[in-house]
C-alpha cells in the first residue's frame, strides 16, 4: 500500500514535471536584457541609435538588439527590436528600411503580418523613404517566402502591400 501511494507521488509529480515543460514557450515576454544575455552579449542600442546606411531608425522609445545570430533578418518582442546586421547588410537601402520598419509595426499593430507590413510601406511613403522602385525591391525581397498558416506567400503579402502603398488612409 505504502508502495503504490509512493508510485502515485512519483506519477503525479512527473506528469507534473511533463505538463510544466511546454510552458517555457509562454515564458513571460524578455526584457532587451534578459534577451541579450540569452544570445551572449548582444548589443543594445537606444532608441534613435540605429543607423542602416548611414539613416537613422526610430521606432517609437524602443531600443534595438544587435544579434547577428538570429535566424532571420529582423524580429519583434513587445517593448524591442532585433536586427540580424549579418543578413540585413546584404539588401538595399529601401529593403533595410522596410524590415526595420515592419518590426516597428509589429510594436504598435501586433502580431499580424499583413498589418506590420502595411504599416511600413505607409510609414516608408510617408517618410520619403519608400518610393515605387523601393517597394519592386521589397516584393523582390520577399517573393521567395512560402505561404504557411501565419505567412501568406510573398506574392499575395505584395499584393496587399501595394494597395496599402496606395490607399491615403493610414491602416
Ligand atoms: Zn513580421
Amino acid at each position: 500500500m505504502t508502495l503504490c501511494l509512493q508510485s502515485l507521488v512519483v506519477l503525479v509529480a512527473g506528469a507534473m514535471l511533463v505538463l510544466a515543460s511546454p510552458c517555457f514557450a509562454d515564458d513571460p515576454i524578455p526584457t532587451p536584457e534578459e534577451y541579450a544575455a540569452h544570445v551572449g552579449g548582444a548589443p543594445i542600442l537606444k532608441p534613435g541609435e540605429l543607423k542602416l546606411d548611414g539613416r537613422r531608425q526610430v521606432c517609437g522609445q524602443r531600443p534595438t538588439v544587435i544579434d547577428n545570430n538570429l535566424d532571420d533578418y529582423g524580429a519583434a518582442f513587445p517593448g524591442f527590436l532585433i536586427i540580424n546586421p549579418r543578413l540585413v547588410d546584404r539588401v538595399s537601402t529601401p529593403v533595410k528600411m522596410w524590415i526595420y520598419a515592419h518590426e516597428c509595426g509589429h510594436q504598435f499593430r501586433g502580431p499580424d503580418e499583413e498589418t506590420a507590413d502595411c504599416f511600413a510601406v505607409q510609414r516608408g511613403r510617408r517618410q520619403g523613404w519608400l518610393t515605387e522602385e523601393g517597394l519592386d525591391e521589397v516584393c523582390k525581397f520577399i517573393s521567395p517566402a512560402k505561404g504557411s498558416s501565419m505567412h501568406l506567400s510573398g506574392s499575395h503579402r505584395c499584393e496587399y502591400m501595394r494597395k496599402c502603398y496606395a490607399d491615403p488612409t493610414i491602416r
